[in-house]
């Protein structure tokens, strides 16, 4: 039986940046785009196909992972008192 779910083509997976759609919101300030493209871009991930190889996903999730890590590192942290240090 063929499994429905999963397909070994290797023809990518949704962009985990867009979701798909291909374009993404500029971040110039919606009325005050100065990038000329009016709130919205190509999705620099998948360059506007709305998918991309599975390695640039797992790519593209492991920097958001590592860029939030470095954010939460530089948070004040509320409750210093945790942890055994
Ligand atoms: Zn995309
Ligand atoms: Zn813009």
């Amino acid at each position: 039986m063929a499994e429905p779910e999963y397909d070994d083509r290797d023809e990518g997976v949704i962009c985990p940046r867009c979701m798909g759609d291909g374009s993404v919101s500029c971040y110039c300030g919606g009325d005050l785009c100065v990038c000329a493209n009016y709130g919205e871009r190509d999705c620099p991930v998948c360059l506007g196909e709305g998918d991309v190889s599975h390695e640039r996903s797992a790519q593209y999730l492991k920097a958001q992972g590592e860029a939030m890590a470095v954010i939460r590192a530089a948070w004040p942290t509320p409750s210093d008192k945790e942890g055994g240090e």
